[in-house]
């Protein structure tokens, strides 16, 4: 039977303190108990529905990541600070001192930098594969791996990764897959397709209001807790805790998720079918020409679209500065980092998001500085904005002027 994520949040009902609509927030940083036992027993573990101090849990986190784990259809979750909060106690509570990890070459910046520069402290290795390549995935795996780590869609370069077959390799060395879900909420689920850990950055789509910082881990219930162990958990003594308020705040907005999600990839579709028609090297993995449409269309839930992220490439950073600032200048978006947001974002990845990763391997994984990463907005007339945006290019001299190109607004 199809997996129906959406169905899975929506199915799920709540009350608040007063009979609310909405959870009541839970506003505090401690929690009393009647009895000294029981705060014993809470602090080993034993003491299921109390709690003990908001680092560790609270009523409004929690909430929170049950809807998360029912869209992810994972046994449980726990909401974090920031996605690299999400991130990071992940990786080192799966890895230990030389313990090694395979992870794809594009990912986000950050979780690179940490794989590339910080982990190492620990003597935890990391081997940057191209995860389209599956022969070079299970090379890469030695007598140490821990895992094999991939963003489902990745940032910036949107190569799709098979996680049916990932999942596979991965069982078969007995090895956890975790996959960044980040670019690809409610379209993609992992955990339907063989993962065992999701994480998400939830600054982005799944907030979407481009109001906080924010992430999740979905997984088994043996795991998050060992995360949020007060021993030797790496969410609890790490501390990247998301705080109640905000917790409460994502969890409505999350309830529009599906909506944005749908208007997010109809006007991606729109606009990399129009900029493929007119000559502009676009990447969009809803485009047949996408190397892994296929796989993408395989794993996919149909109803949510191919997502809001698309690139193009103008040939050089000079091009891609000139036509970012002309698009914020005609207001059809905003020259910033980050995506998810109402309107459009933009931002040409070598000289931000992804600076960390040295030159040379951008440029062998096809990361060329001519490259602008869209975020598409939730704009209610796309062709308008297309129209807008196909002015910029032709005043620009990135496409060529024809008779009937001449658009009045
Ligand atoms: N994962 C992906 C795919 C991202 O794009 C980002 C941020 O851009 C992160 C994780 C990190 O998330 P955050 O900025 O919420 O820490």
């Amino acid at each position: 039977m199809a997996f129906k994520p959406a169905n899975n949040i929506q199915d799920l009902q709540y009350f608040g303190e007063f009979g609310g609509v909405n959870p009541s927030v839970s506003d505090s940083s401690t929690y009393t108990f009647i009895s000294a036992k029981t705060m014993f027993d809470t602090f080993e573990g034993n003491a299921d529905g109390c709690y003990l101090y908001s680092r560790h849990s609270s009523p409004s986190n929690l909430y929170l990541g049950e809807a998360l784990a029912a869209m992810e259809g994972s046994e449980t979750a726990t909401v974090t600070a920031s996605g690299m909060g999400a991130i990071t106690p992940v990786i080192l509570q799966l890895c230990g001192v030389n313990d090694h990890i395979v992870s794809s070459r594009t990912i986000y910046g950050g979780t690179y930098a940490f794989l590339k520069n910080f982990t190492p402290k620990f003597n935890i290795n990391t081997s940057f594969v191209d995860i389209i390549d599956l022969a070079s995935v299970e090379n890469a795996i030695n007598n140490n791996t821990k895992m094999i780590y991939c963003e489902s869609v990745s940032n910036p370069l949107l190569e799709v990764a098979n996680i049916k077959a990932l999942s596979k390799i991965a069982k078969k060395h007995n090895l956890k897959l975790v996959v960044d879900n980040t670019f690809s909420p409610l379209s993609i689920s992992p955990i339907n397709l063989g993962a065992d850990i999701v994480i998400h950055s939830l600054t982005k789509f799944i907030n979407g209001s481009s109001d906080t910082v924010a992430g999740v881990i979905c997984g088994t219930q043996e795991f998050i807790d060992s995360l949020r162990n007060v021993n030797d958990g790496a969410c609890m003594l790490l501390g990247a805790t998301m705080d109640s308020l905000r917790a409460s705040s994502v969890l409505k907005n999350l309830r529009t998720l599906h909506l944005r999600v749908q208007q997010h990839s109809f006007n991606a579709t729109y606009l990399a079918e129009q900029f493929t028609k007119d000559g502009i090297k676009t990447v969009y993995p809803g485009l047949k020409s996408h190397p892994s449409h296929t796989v993408f269309t395989s794993m996919m839930n149909k109803k949510y679209g191919y997502g809001g992220m698309l690139t193009i490439d103008v040939g050089s950073t000079e091009n891609a500065n000139k036509l970012m600032e002309m698009m914020q200048d005609n207001n059809l978006g905003y020259l910033a980092v980050s995506l998810g947001f109402y309107k459009t974002l933009f931002s040409a990845p070598g000289s931000s998001t992804s600076s960390e990763i040295p030159d040379s391997e951008r440029s062998e994984m096809g990361l060329s500085n001519g490259l602008i990463r869209f975020s598409v907005g939730l704009d209610a007339d796309i062709e308008r904005t297309y129209n807008k945006i196909k002015n910029c290019l032709i005043s620009l001299q990135l496409l060529e002027k024809k008779k009937q190109d001449v658009v009045m607004l």
